[in-house]
């Protein structure tokens, strides 16, 4: 299983950490703008045009920002409950139980299974 989050529509609500019962994600600060990647925030599959760059998709940005619903939204960094950006450190984990998919509020994790299938995240 590969599974990888398309970095700059993540919001850092930490919906797919708190769900996932096998641990597949981690949260990464954002690093700075001379380097997005200092702490580990593309530290998985992700291909070039989904890592982290700096920049956040400014659609998601519109939608998110503003929103109150208690977890932090395009925060630099991590404060347990929410903040940064998620990262799929252990995707050969998942158990395809798909409760990241509907939770992923930035509809931004992908995974692949080991036929080659492919599920997207559509928000609920
Ligand atoms: S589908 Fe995989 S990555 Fe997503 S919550 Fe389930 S086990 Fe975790
Ligand atoms: S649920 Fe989606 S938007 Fe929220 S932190 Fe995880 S990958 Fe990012």
């Amino acid at each position: 299983m590969d599974v990888y989050v398309d970095k700059h529509k993540c919001t850092g609500c930490q919906h797919c950490k708190d769900v996932c019962p096998v641990a597949v994600f981690e949260m990464k600060g954002r690093g700075t703008p001379e380097n997005p990647d200092a702490e580990g925030a593309n530290g998985d599959t992700a291909p070039e045009e989904s890592k982290w760059k700096g920049q956040i998709d400014p659609a998601m940005h519109e939608k998110w920002a503003n929103v109150q619903d208690n977890h932090k939204h395009f925060a630099q960094d991590n404060d347990g409950t929410s903040g940064g950006l998620s990262v799929a450190v252990n995707g050969s984990a998942c158990i395809l139980c798909q409760a990241c998919l509907i939770e992923c509020e930035g509809e931004c994790i992908h995974i692949t299974d080991d036929n080659g299938t492919r599920y997207d995240s559509i928000y609920k």
